[in-house]
């Protein structure tokens, strides 16, 4: 099967389509990239298990929580308890396994209090209680402990036949729920994710984006027009053609892999139980990259149980 490094020259760009397309990313995204999902998901982690509670801190329209908590209880990550029987109301409360999605939002918390534009919803402060340290997540790998960048990454592609076949099944209704603006419920939605990983991997003209990422090309332009404004590319005149546009990744965009990294590791681990097609290696010590997050004070694992939040909503002017 073909392999490539993603950081040679001109990308293989079937290679890339069928790698994108079967990426546990994609495959992660179409159950957790959902308008509203990963807010509620993030709520949950900051103490909020009733929904009243939801609704208020993030104003989601009713029916709309209704059914994404459904889906997070169908999809395993929550559960229901009542918390009273008369009225009978109930709570909902995160699983082991959607207790293993900490690392991705200590990934998005990051990203969100770098760049994003809804910093009420988010804690100000994390402490982490076994060192008694205020404390960044910091991404770091698995193998050697060392802390991690985009550039201490190589990236190998392998097609993952049984997710493409998938993929190709679910396209149809991909298209349809996502015609709504689909969202990891802040600012980046899952188009925004796919295009950045694309980029990543080598593409950086249209006409590339277009074949790696079958999408009509209106929708394309708009979405890359709607990234350049917010800052999550630019698009600059090719030196050797002014007539190309050259996209590239903006130190915010460049700021989402740590998030792109974790999410797609916990769909490949814990949704999927499958490798992803995009396989990232730790140049430094040579292993399989698999994320993990630590505390910048004591170097340790953060664990959902072990961090305190301060209450969010305090520093808005
Ligand atoms: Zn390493
Ligand atoms: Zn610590």
């Amino acid at each position: 099967m073909a392999t490539r490094s993603a950081l040679s020259f001109a990308p293989d760009l079937d290679l890339t389509r069928d790698a994108l397309a079967s990426s546990t990313l994609n495959h992660g995204l179409m159950v957790l990239g959902e308008r509203w999902t990963m807010a509620v998901m993030m709520g949950a982690f900051t103490g909020v298990n009733r929904f009243d509670d939801w609704q208020n801190r993030l104003g989601i329209p009713r029916p709309t929580l209704a059914s994404r908590l459904k889906a997070l209880v169908a999809l395993g990550l929550m559960r229901q308890r009542a918390y009273q029987e008369r009225p009978r109301r109930m709570a909902y409360h995160l699983t082991a396994a959607g207790m293993k999605l900490y690392p991705h939002v200590l990934m998005v918390w990051v990203w969100e209090r770098r760049w994003g534009s809804r910093r009420s919803q988010l804690p100000d402060t994390l402490l982490h209680k076994p060192c008694g340290h205020h404390f960044q997540p910091t991404l770091t790998c698995t193998a050697c402990g060392d802390k991690v960048g985009i550039h201490d990454l190589q990236l190998t592609l392998k097609t993952n036949r049984r997710l493409l076949a998938l993929a190709a099944q679910s396209r149809r209704a991909a298209r349809l729920a996502s015609s709504s603006a689909a969202s990891m419920g802040l600012r980046v939605d899952r188009w925004s994710l796919m295009i950045v990983t694309a980029v990543v991997l080598g593409c950086h003209y249209f006409d590339q984006l277009l074949h790696v990422l079958g999408i009509a090309s209106s929708v394309l332009a708009r979405r890359l027009n709607s990234m350049v404004e917010a800052g999550l590319l630019l698009a600059q005149p090719d030196t050797h053609d002014a007539r190309r546009t050259v996209y590239r990744l903006t130190p915010s965009s460049r700021d989402l892999f740590g998030y792109l990294v974790c999410f797609s590791t916990w769909a490949a681990r814990e949704y999927l139980q499958e490798p992803s097609s995009i396989r990232p290696v730790h140049k430094t010590c040579g292993q399989a990259f698999i994320p993990r997050v630590a505390c910048s004070a004591c170097g340790e694992a953060v664990h959902p149980w072990d961090v305190a939040i301060a209450p969010s909503g305090h520093s808005n002017p």
